[in-house]
Formats: C-alpha cells, sequence, structure tokens
C-alpha cells in the first residue's frame, strides 16, 4: 500500500467516515457513485470493486460486463454537505478491466492518454474553466411553457436581496470546503444566470473538480429551495451556458504559450496550438457541444461562436487570447470558447488538448486573427476570411466526427463508437419528436 493510501485509511478512521463513495462518470459524463463501508476501502485499492459495466452507457459491451473500479486515493475528500455527523467521503475511480489494465471506455482514461502524450512532449496541461448555468425556481415550467428564472438581474448586477447572491456565497464555500478554489463569481447575463471561474489546476484535477462542482451546485440550489440547470439553452431568447475553457501548456516552470516581443506575446508552440484547435474544431464540436440543445446555443449571438476564428479580445471568436497583461507572462494562455456547461469534461478536455498538441507536432500555421465581429460579417466575407462555420446542429456534428481520424485516434475506437452511438439515438428520438414550434407554425396556417 502507498502513502496516500494509507493517509485515506487513517483519515477514515480518525474522522469516523461512515461511507466511502466511489465516483465516475459515464460517456455523456453524468456522476456515477457507489457508497462502499470503511473496511472494504483497503480491498477496493488492493483488488478494486467489481460492478457491472454494461448498465452505464458507453461503458462496456453485455459479452464483458465485469469492470472494476480502483480508486484514486490522491481524490479522497470528505463530503460538507451531508453534514458532519457522519461524514461521507468520496474518491474518484480509474475504470479497469478484470485483468487489471485501464479500460479503454473509461472517459477519465482518454484524458489521461492526452496528458500522457503532452507529458512525452515535455508539457503540462494548466485549465481554468468559466461555468455558466441557470438558476431556477424549480425544474418544473411556468404557465408559459418556460423556465422560471429566481431573478430578471443582468451581466454583474447585484441583486438586493436577491437569492443568486446567498447561493453563490453558499456555493463558493462549499467549494472551497472540498479544496476547489473559486476564482471569480458573478450574475450573467441571462435572468437568473451566474457564472463561477475556477481557479486554474491541472486537466485532469480541474475534470475531477468539475464533477464535483456540478454536484455542489446542484446540492446548494436544492438546500436553497431552488434549482440549478447546467443545460446549454434553456431559454431561446436568452444567452446560453458556456464553459468557456483557458488552457495552458507549461514546460517545467515557464509557460510555453509565452514570448516576449511576439504578436498578442504569444509563443511559436501556442499559434500552433491554436492552430490545431482551430483545423480539428468542426470534429470535435460533437463532443464539446454534445446534446441537440447545444445547437440553439452556437448560432450567432449571446456571445457564443458560431465560426472558426481566433482573435484577441474578441467575444465573437472561439479561441480567444485574453489581454495581456504586463510582466504577467505566466499567465500566458488561450480561451477555447466553444465548450458548454453540459459537456463531459474529461472528454471534451482531451479533445480539445489533442487537437492543441496536434497542431505543435505538425507544425500548423496559424492564419490571421479576427479583428472583426464574426457574427456581423455576411456569409461571403466570412468565407473569404477562413471563418468557416461550425456544425449547426448535432447531426452535422455527428456527420463532421464520422469521417475523423483525429476524433477516433484521440477518443480511441471504444469510446468514438459509443459516442456516436450515443448520439444517434438522441438524434433519432429529436427527429421523431413533432415540436410545440411545428404545431404553432404549422397547424393552423396548413
Ligand atoms: N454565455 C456565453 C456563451 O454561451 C458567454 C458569455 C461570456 O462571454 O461570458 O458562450
Ligand atoms: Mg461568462
Ligand atoms: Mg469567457
Amino acid at each position: 500500500m502507498d502513502r496516500q493510501q494509507e493517509f485515506v485509511l487513517r483519515t477514515i478512521e480518525e474522522r469516523d467516515v461512515r461511507f466511502v463513495r466511489l465516483w465516475f462518470t459515464d460517456v455523456v459524463g453524468s456522476l456515477k457513485s457507489v457508497a462502499l463501508a470503511p473496511a472494504e476501502v483497503e480491498g477496493a485499492f488492493a483488488e478494486g470493486l467489481g460492478f457491472d459495466g454494461s448498465s452505464i452507457e458507453g461503458l462496456s459491451r453485455i459479452s464483458e460486463s465485469d469492470m472494476l473500479l480502483r480508486p484514486d486515493p490522491s481524490t479522497f475528500q470528505i463530503l460538507p454537505w451531508r453534514g458532519e455527523v457522519e461524514p461521507t467521503s468520496r474518491m474518484f475511480c480509474d475504470i479497469l478491466t478484470p485483468d487489471g489494465d485501464a479500460s479503454p471506455a473509461d472517459p477519465r482514461h482518454v484524458l489521461k492518454r492526452q496528458l500522457n502524450l503532452a507529458a512525452d512532449l515535455g508539457f503540462t496541461c494548466y485549465t481554468h474553466p468559466e461555468v455558466e448555468f441557470y438558476l431556477l425556481k424549480s425544474d418544473e415550467l411556468g404557465a408559459n411553457g418556460k423556465p422560471r428564472p429566481v431573478d430578471q438581474g443582468g451581466y454583474f448586477d447585484h441583486v438586493p436581496g436577491g437569492v443568486g447572491q446567498d447561493f453563490r456565497r453558499q456555493a463558493v464555500t462549499m467549494l472551497e470546503d472540498v479544496g476547489i478554489s473559486v476564482e471569480f463569481s458573478h450574475h450573467e447575463n441571462g435572468p437568473g444566470q451566474n457564472e463561477i471561474d475556477l481557479r486554474y489546476a491541472d486537466a485532469l484535477t480541474t475534470a475531477d473538480n468539475l464533477m464535483t462542482f456540478r454536484t455542489v451546485v446542484k446540492e446548494v440550489a436544492l438546500q436553497q429551495g431552488i434549482y440549478a440547470t447546467f443545460m446549454p439553452k434553456p431559454f431561446s431568447e436568452h444567452p446560453g451556458s458556456g464553459m468557456h475553457t483557458h488552457f495552458s501548456l507549461f514546460e517545467g516552470d515557464s509557460n510555453a504559450f509565452f514570448e516576449a516581443g511576439q504578436e498578442y506575446q504569444l509563443s511559436t508552440t501556442a499559434r500552433q496550438f491554436i492552430a490545431g484547435i482551430l483545423r480539428h474544431a468542426p470534429e470535435m464540436t460533437a463532443v464539446t457541444n454534445q446534446f441537440v440543445n447545444s445547437y440553439k446555443r452556437m448560432w450567432g449571438g449571446g456571445e457564443a461562436p458560431s465560426h472558426v476564428s481566433w482573435g484577441h479580445n474578441n467575444r465573437s471568436a472561439l479561441v480567444r487570447v485574453p489581454l495581456y497583461k504586463p510582466n504577467k507572462g505566466q499567465s500566458a494562455r488561450i480561451e477555447y470558447r466553444g465548450i458548454d456547461s453540459a459537456c463531459n469534461p474529461y472528454l471534451a478536455y482531451a479533445v480539445v488538448l489533442g487537437a492543441g498538441l496536434k497542431g505543435i507536432q505538425e507544425g500548423y500555421e496559424l492564419g490571421p486573427a479576427a479583428e472583426d465581429d464574426v457574427w456581423s460579417l455576411t456569409t461571403s466575407e466570412r468565407r473569404a476570411l477562413g471563418h468557416n462555420p461550425l456544425p449547426g446542429s448535432l447531426h452535422d456534428a455527428m456527420r463532421a466526427m464520422e469521417n475523423s481520424e483525429f476524433m477516433a485516434e484521440v477518443l480511441g475506437e471504444r469510446v468514438f463508437e459509443s459516442v456516436l452511438r450515443n448520439k444517434q439515438d438522441e438524434w433519432d428520438a429529436y427527429r421523431h419528436d413533432v415540436s410545440p414550434f411545428e404545431l404553432n407554425r404549422y397547424l393552423g396556417m396548413l
């Protein structure tokens, strides 16, 4: 047993922990949890905990359903929201095959593979997500058939006596209690829309943190009698919820994206990384924006990207290079604005990082930055400038992914197939459905 495992066992004993939850995710990023009695933890470290993988979306086929969970002791955390009377704790797990090998179907493993590739090239990848979500009165729709936001505030509004404020204070406190550092929190543009930005961490920690984040946000909302949703676009007339993420690569202690004196202080490595992301963006959209509803957000407005472009301080761009602060070379980074808040963070980060690394490995050239507001250009102006559209629907995104060798390579055949299968099922269900829009529009008219 290693030192981290010993530390976990000791803490469980000292804190009188009653349950140890083992956490992992399925292919769409739903959190899965199994509660373990403290006495079973040592065995789970040594041999893994068996479970039926065929009952988890995208994990394994019926004929090879036996899988193992191996808890990662570095992720051990006491969970504060169940009270201290009988403390509950959690650890994230790696999924193993019965032979003890990493399962190729495990989203966490898919991200680890890209991080290993980055390490082989000499890089550590840091990420910093800005998570947007809506706070609603409940998950039930109002009389007008729409969700009911908790307030009518807008960007950075301080709503006196607002539930949003209480919510953010409690959510940030609870996040800090589980070891997640928060940089900013504020009201976003839409009514009831909020944003919480996490401090940068390595990409695997960030992805784990995001899974915890979603649970914390939902728990705090429930405690306050409201409902939090990460649905990409709950209102047609208000902005959607993005999960812009800042990426940087470090070589040892130095930021590989920074080069003094270059355009926007960007190194060649950073330019190639951006070029990789732009080249592969359409292929990876089915993963970064995985639901039918995701495409209602990416429709040219609400500060969500709809075309492939990069820019400096340009909020219509897909990749933005944030304003450079003098003497802050270490904070050089790029912001990918495509991802939405309902993604599987392990897979989304794996594909964005994979695309950036591909750009570096293949030495892709980066075209000129977009100075203009990409939304206000005409179609032919955009074409002339090379701002190709991102997929406009889940269907288009699946088609772009299907033919992508890059996506098959980054996700591995197993996850590549299960994402496509899962998305096809969703698309088929959507195609079938005759929506209120169609009934309102056509029934009386045709
Ligand atoms: N809500 C916007 C989106 O969906 C982003 C707004 C912002 O720039 O923070 O991407
Ligand atoms: Mg925002
Ligand atoms: Mg942003």
